[in-house]
């Protein structure tokens, strides 16, 4: 989904969501594609929508999520600004539009699309975002992943090691985190909201603990130089990371409390279990009222 930090772009988000492709392309006109250095060769490009990974060199470019269809000439040229050229293959975190919006205009340029089955299960029968209502139609043949995996699966490219592996039911139900393993720089998908409420996709299998058992799959291979890509927010480290983790991990306690006793959604709303944690993790896309209300079912 395409969260960012303020009120004003989370209206713009929902927005986004809302509108037909058409539509959000004039919402797209303003965009603009920066680039941040990571390690030789390797980038992290964010625009609107989840941010992107790039590997750049000798053996080809290796590009992780595309963002929006309307974005994808100026990710490109960013891509070429970074030293790169059309990708050999992009990988998608998950099926959100937001992170695979690019791949019809990428997979007609020859790009290799690859993903998690369940991605790509979506992305042919089309899906349905049941906590905004938005339905996903079927992608076109060329937006649709080539090569897929299950459990894991390694590129080597460029002198680089890049792992990627699933972990299940966490923001979705085809979750992909990939590990630069030599340069040290993990991409988490829409695992990591890096500074506030994570989007969970229920009707698509997300869960809580799922998102917890992700992130500790990252914490044992990150150290203090570790750089982690985040779906959303700006570049974290492990510090941050950590403190997502334990916003989790409070969150689950205290909501699958109310849970089992009983209390219905709306109940948890009303009891304010998470009043102390809004000022710090509220200000996103997702105030606490609403995030308890969409990830309630998956605790
Ligand atoms: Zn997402």
């Amino acid at each position: 989904m395409n969260f960012t930090k303020t009120g004003k772009a989370g209206a713009v988000a929902i927005a986004l969501l809302l509108t037909t492709a058409l539509g959000a392309n004039a919402a797209m006109d303003d965009v603009k594609i920066k680039a941040t250095k990571l390690s030789d060769g390797i980038h992290m490009l964010a625009g609107k929508g989840g941010n992107i990974g790039v590997l750049t060199g000798p053996d080809g470019t290796f590009m992780v999520d595309d963002q929006f269809a309307p974005l994808t000439d100026r990710i490109l040229a960013a891509i070429k600004g970074v030293g790169g050229d059309t990708p050999r293959f992009v990988i998608n975190t998950h099926y959100h539009h937001d992170h695979t919006g690019g791949n019809e205009n990428l997979g007609n340029k020859g790009v290799t699309i690859v993903s998690h089955d369940n991605v790509r299960k979506k992305l042919v029968n089309g899906a349905t975002i049941k906590a905004f209502n938005k339905v996903i139609p079927p992608a076109a043949k060329a937006a649709v992943p080539v090569i897929t995996f299950a459990e894991e699966m390694t590129f080597h490219l460029n002198g680089e090691t890049l792992h990627v592996f699933h972990s299940p039911n966490g923001h979705t139900d085809g979750d992909a985190i990939i590990h630069f393993k030599n340069a040290n720089v993990i991409h988490a998908g829409d695992i990591f909201f890096n500074g506030f409420y994570p989007f969970i996709d229920v009707g698509a299998g997300g869960t809580v603990n799922g998102v917890i058992a992700a992130v500790d799959k990252m914490l044992a291979l990150a150290d203090d130089n570790t750089k982690i890509i985040p779906g959303h927010g700006p570049l974290a480290d492990k510090a941050q990371l950590v403190a997502y983790r334990q916003m989790l991990m409070t969150a689950q306690t205290r909501l699958s409390g109310l849970k089992s006793s009983g209390k219905s959604a709306a109940d948890a709303v009303a009891a304010q279990p998470l009043a102390d944690m809004e000022v710090k993790w509220g200000k996103g896309f997702l105030p606490t009222d609403k995030w308890i209300t969409i990830v309630y079912d998956g605790v």
